[in-house]
């Protein structure tokens, strides 16, 4: 049979993998010290290529692709020696005189797949746990940034030789084409239902996944919130990257009393944030674009299905296909059955939904699949307890948006369709380690004797 050339590869990385375990944590250091090297030699050169992929405003790569990964890596570094430490545990009396531990051991050669809306960050990220966790790995980042993908390639290149890591390009079907190999972990970045391909085929293999996915993150604001504050927050978490973040807040339950005022400061911080004429919001630097055209028609059908369902637009609503521009548009009275509210949005498109009182909003949450984050703007305790208590999520905010994801000291990830396993930090080795058990014994272990056959006299009385 003739090896294709990731096949090929393949068998290197894991030759390779198999080398890696041998070696001390040393090499795993210097591996992360030249991609910090060969990161921080590109970083004009990353900021440049996102602003040609969808015109990402640079102070957003910096503080969402660039900082992050940066912080990430240096994690890594100042912990790999306590991280990769055996860790002992107890033992019954029944083990008298056993030592017990255990091994955090490489998983071999592991998969990372990544989508375009972080094409930077969502492939390096993942990248500095699978290395810190002594893998080598395989990169397949999003066919929609290509000049993304250009700068990934090189820095990959610099620091890394491919039998350690391998970056490959291409869409569904190469995809599909790595999916054969039978890695020892994929890591999935991307959408519910293509995670669910993705688990489909690490069945075949029985390779251990980390899939993390999208969904309908909600944001509850009850009648106790401080509007201003909560809607610095929102504005600022909803358009960045211009919509286009898994943990955007998707859909806004407001407290019915509070609607009119909520509806006006929240106009009033767009407003301050991005302009306040339509033209405005239009030349704003700050204002992203959307990956592709057909994204872009995707979330135009949205606003129109939500409008032919009798959805009221606040503000915004325009859409230009030939820029990929969507405005920054809120609806208000929006049908539960439309499409902007079963679909994730996934662009600057922010429903508003009225509630009565918190077990409303609760019973609204609940009766949709577990999102990937919940946010909740509140005074009350007892609304907050009820939320954190009634409802489940892969992560929340209190009083904030999408910031949780950037204390890597807490785990990232969904739950159910919002995604599996999580990463960050230490969650990101452990979700590239194996957790190896060991038990060593010791010259009491004759005690055992005990329980061997024949079962027969004393043993037959116990
Ligand atoms: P996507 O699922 O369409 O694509 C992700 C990756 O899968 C890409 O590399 C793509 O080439 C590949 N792919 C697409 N179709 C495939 C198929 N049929 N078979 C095999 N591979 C295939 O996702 P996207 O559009 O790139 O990203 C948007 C989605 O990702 C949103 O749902 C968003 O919420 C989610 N997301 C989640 C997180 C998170 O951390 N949980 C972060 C970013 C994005």
């Amino acid at each position: 049979m003739v090896e294709t050339s990731l096949e090929k590869i393949f068998l290197h990385q894991k030759a390779a993998s198999l080398r890696l375990r041998k070696q001390d944590i040393s090499v795993r250091l210097e591996f992360l010290s030249h991609l910090e090297k060969a990161i921080q030699n590109n970083l004009e050169d990353i900021s440049a290529a996102l602003v040609s992929d969808f015109s990402k405003p640079k102070a957003e790569t910096l503080l969402t692709e660039i900082f992050p990964v940066m912080h990430e890596i240096r994690l890594a570094k100042r912990n790999l020696k306590s991280w990769t430490k055996p860790k002992k545990v107890k033992a019954p009396i029944t083990m008298l005189g056993t030592q017990n531990f255990v091994i955090s051991e490489p998983r071999g050669v592991c998969l990372i797949v990544g989508p375009w809306n972080y094409p930077f960050q969502l492939c390096i990220s993942p990248l500095i746990c699978a290395v810190a966790a002594g893998n080598t790995a395989f990169i397949k980042p999003s066919e929609f940034t290509p000049a993304t993908n250009k700068i990934l390639i090189k820095i990959i290149k610099e620091a890394f030789p491919e039998e350690i890591v391998a970056i490959v390009e291409g869409g569904p079907e190469t995809t599909q084409e790595l999916l054969e190999l039978p890695f020892d972990h994929i890591f999935f970045t991307g959408s519910t239902r293509v995670g669910k391909i993705i688990m489909e085929a690490a069945s075949k293999h029985l390779s251990s996944i980390t899939l993390e996915l999208g969904g309908k993150s909600p944001t509850i604001i009850d009648s106790s919130a401080n509007l201003k504050i909560a809607c610095e927050k929102l504005v600022w978490s909803k358009f960045i990257n211009a919509g286009q973040t898994c943990v955007a807040p998707d859909y806004i339950l407001v407290q019915k009393n509070i609607i009119n005022d909520f509806k006006s400061i929240f106009i009033a911080t767009l407003n301050q944030f991005y302009g306040s004429s339509d033209l405005e919001k239009k030349n704003s630097p700050d204002f992203a674009r959307i990956i592709t055209q057909k994204h872009t028609e995707r979330l135009q059908e949205l606003i129109q299905n939500a409008l032919s369902l009798n959805a009221e637009i606040i503000t915004g609503g325009e859409v230009d296909l030939q820029n990929r521009y969507v405005a920054p548009t809120v609806l208000h009275k929006v049908d539960p059955h439309a499409t902007v509210m079963q679909d994730e949005i996934f662009g600057p498109i922010l429903p508003l939904i009225e509630f009565k009182d918190i077990h409303e909003a609760i019973h609204f949450v609940n009766e949709r699949p577990k999102p990937l984050a919940l946010y909740i703007y509140s005074q009350s305790e007892s609304n907050i307890s009820a939320i954190l208590k009634e409802t489940s999520s892969g992560g929340v905010c209190v009083n904030d948006s999408i910031i949780h994801l950037a204390n890597p000291h807490l785990p990232f990830g969904g739950v159910g369709p919002s995604g599996i396993g999580s990463y960050h930090g230490v969650h990101g080795f452990r979700a590239f380690s194996h957790e190896k058990a060991v038990l060593r014994q010791s010259w009491l272990g004759i005690l055992l004797r005990v329980t061997y056959p024949p079962y027969t006299g004393l043993k037959m009385k116990i």
